[in-house]
């Protein structure tokens, strides 16, 4: 099944009189399971992309399908209910609350959903702080924690709400080689494991090169589309 469809989506910015076209006519289609890659130089619009896909933004025109939900026809209340319930989100600075544990930020996404109980959140918290490995960490705080175990706690927080997919956008970007390689191991195995469906933008070759597929944009369109590469 599509969980992500595009039809003809365009995005415009307006900054003063300006108007900057961040995307063009983009198709896409995305596919339960899929482990995506999108891959373009800075400004060319893949946090357009992926904000468009969360529902963080809405296109200029065109439109997009959410699990077939036609999400122009919704209200900015019914798509934060869509956001929640679909999307996971991973951030290049990891956003995590400073002043909350790792279980804590990891349960607070769940707060929303009023059908789990307590023992139900916690089993969620403590059933993905251990998918990441951070089992031990709980009580840390992220100023107590490595660049990689912020990571691990940001994937745990976005897996907790059973979303759809999960958006990453650069998700790599602040973290020293080595450790953004076991970033991308570790998505790649939840991915492998249990079919959660990743999109991450990135614009390093070694990245890319773990995706499953691979969409490149440039100039704020898609300019080319295949299977994997390996670099
Ligand atoms: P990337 O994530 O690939 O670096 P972005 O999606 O952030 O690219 O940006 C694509 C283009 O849209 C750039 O030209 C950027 O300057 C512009 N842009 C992004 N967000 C805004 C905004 N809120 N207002 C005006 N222009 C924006
Ligand atoms: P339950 O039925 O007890 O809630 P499931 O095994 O059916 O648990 O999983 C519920 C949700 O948790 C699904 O969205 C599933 O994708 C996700 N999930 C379960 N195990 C993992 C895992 N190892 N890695 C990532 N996501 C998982």
């Amino acid at each position: 099944m599509n969980i992500v469809r595009f039809e003809k989506v365009c995005k415009e910015y307006m900054l003063g009189a300006e108007h900057i076209q961040a995307l063009k006519d983009i198709d896409l289609q995305i596919k339960e399971g899929e482990f995506l890659a999108i891959a373009g130089p800075s400004g060319s619009g893949k946090s357009t992309l992926l904000n468009l896909i969360g529902c963080i933004d809405i296109p200029s025109s065109g439109k997009i399908y959410i699990n077939n939900v036609d999400t122009s026809g919704q209200t900015p209340d019914q798509l934060s209910a869509l956001r929640a319930r679909t999307i996971g989100f991973i951030f290049q600075t990891f956003n995590l609350f400073s002043v909350l544990s790792a279980e804590e930020n990891v349960e607070y996404p769940l707060l929303q959903f009023k059908e789990l109980s307590v023992a139900q959140r916690r089993e969620r918290v403590t059933k993905f702080l251990d998918i990441v490995g951070l089992s031990k960490f709980g009580r840390h705080r992220p100023n107590q924690l490595s660049g990689g175990q912020r990571q691990r706690v940001a994937i745990a927080r976005a897996l907790a709400t059973h979303p759809s997919v999960i958006l990453a956008d650069e998700p790599t970007a602040n973290l020293d080689h080595k450790t953004g390689d076991g970033i991308l191991q570790l998505m790649k195995a939840i991915n492998e494991d249990n079919g959660t469906t990743f999109v991450f933008s990135t614009h390093d070759a070694k990245v890319m090169a773990m995706a499953g597929r691979l969409v490149r944009i440039e100039d704020g369109q898609l300019i080319h589309e295949n299977a994997v590469m390996h670099a």
